[in-house]
């Protein structure tokens, strides 16, 4: 079969003849027609991420229909057939610690995920090892579920465990970055949260698109301008939590820096930026840092676009134009989330 390979850091190729992947015991192979290209798949192309192993086939967004299923699942209760359509959540804990047992198998000390430790998506096939990350679709296209496997997982449980807990009525939340998790961010806080969401981007594109979206404010990012006071100001020091998707050091500074009290900034993009914190602080700022979702989050994002609550924009792309995509969302090209369509 086909796929996209990263042969070693720095060199991204299609490979032709790679085995197709074959299930035993509870395994499930997946025929892949969605696989969202995530901005973490450019620094796994870089050699960026110290835990993945080369060579690896990328992609963790993926989404698709039932192909074969291993033998032991055809003697079980689990309701999976083959030909069904289905979205796959990517990473697998080692199933026994507290927090495999919470569904939270992102928390798991020996997580590894598709894509990152084990051969992902942007191929034909995808071997699944376990059926419970299978998550059946029903009334949306694999092109607009497969992006929720980490971009919908992530964007949606920051908010849930650290935004709503903190968005009082008349509140702001800052969302810098109106990329693939950005758009989808400021539509699940438009959904979730009486606050008003002052959106950031570097790119005129992205912030029209944040203001069809219905952000607030629209803010561009810039050097020359004092985008703190601007934000203070703006929100009468009011800001509740930032959340950065991009992760720089100055989208850090900016984000933590515009917090109102008790404000948490909410690192999420991995561009690998850092923050000098001189404490105590009087503002008791918090900062937190979240790695993707939990099983359950995948299944209550996913009700959410079934049931067109919030939209997940997307521009599709062949296999054979995986250069053209990745040098697309390199640029700020891309509106919503690039999804692959094997
Ligand atoms: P994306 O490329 O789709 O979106 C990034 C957006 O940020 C773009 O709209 C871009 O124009 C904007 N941007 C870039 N530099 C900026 C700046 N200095 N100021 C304001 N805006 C700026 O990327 P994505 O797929 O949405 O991913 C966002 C980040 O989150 C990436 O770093 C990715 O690796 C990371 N990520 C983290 C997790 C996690 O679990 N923590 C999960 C998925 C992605
Ligand atoms: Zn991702």
């Amino acid at each position: 079969m086909k796929a996209a390979r990263v042969l070693c850091p720095g060199l991204l190729k299609l490979v032709e003849d790679v085995p197709e992947p074959q299930p035993s015991g509870n395994e499930i192979v997946v025929k892949i027609t969605a696989s969202g290209i995530c901005h973490s798949d450019i620094d796994i192309v870089e050699g960026k991420l110290e835990r993945t192993k080369y060579p690896l086939t990328i992609g963790h967004e993926a989404a698709g229909v039932i192909y074969k299923i291993g033998e032991d699942l055809h003697h079980t209760q689990v309701p999976l057939s083959e030909g069904q359509k289905v979205a796959v959540y990517p990473t697998f804990g080692c199933g026994f610690c507290r927090f495999c047992l919470a569904g939270r198998e992102n928390l798991c000390a020996s997580a590894q995920a598709i894509g990152f430790e084990m051969d992902g998506s942007h191929a034909k096939y995808l071997l699944v090892k376990s059926p419970n990350h299978i998550f059946p679709i029903h009334n949306i296209d694999a092109q607009e579920a497969a992006p929720l496997s980490c971009a919908g997982i992530t964007a949606y449980e920051a908010i849930k465990e650290y935004v709503l807990p903190r968005a009082t009525p008349g509140a702001f939340v800052t969302v810098i970055g109106v990329g693939g998790l950005g758009h989808i961010a400021i539509q699940i806080l438009k959904k979730m949260a009486d606050v008003q969401i002052i959106a950031i981007d570097k790119d005129e594109k992205k912030l029209k698109l944040a203001e069809d979206l219905k952000a607030d404010h629209v803010l561009e990012s810039s050097n020359d301008r004092n985008l703190v006071e601007e934000i203070r100001k703006l929100s009468s020091d009011n800001v509740c939590a930032t959340l950065d998707f991009v992760g720089n050091d100055s989208t850090l500074q900016l984000g933590y820096e515009s917090l109102g009290i008790q404000g948490i900034l909410v690192v999420v993009g991995a561009m690998g930026g850092t923050l000098s914190y001189r404490g105590p602080d009087p503002k008791r700022r918090e900062i937190v840092g979240p790695i993707i979702g939990s099983l359950g989050s995948m299944r209550e994002i996913l009700d959410m676009v079934e049931n067109k609550e919030i939209a997940i924009l997307h521009q599709s792309f062949s296999l054979d134009q995986i250069d053209s995509a990745f040098d697309k969302l390199k640029h700020r090209e891309i509106i919503g989330r690039a999804v692959l369509t094997p």
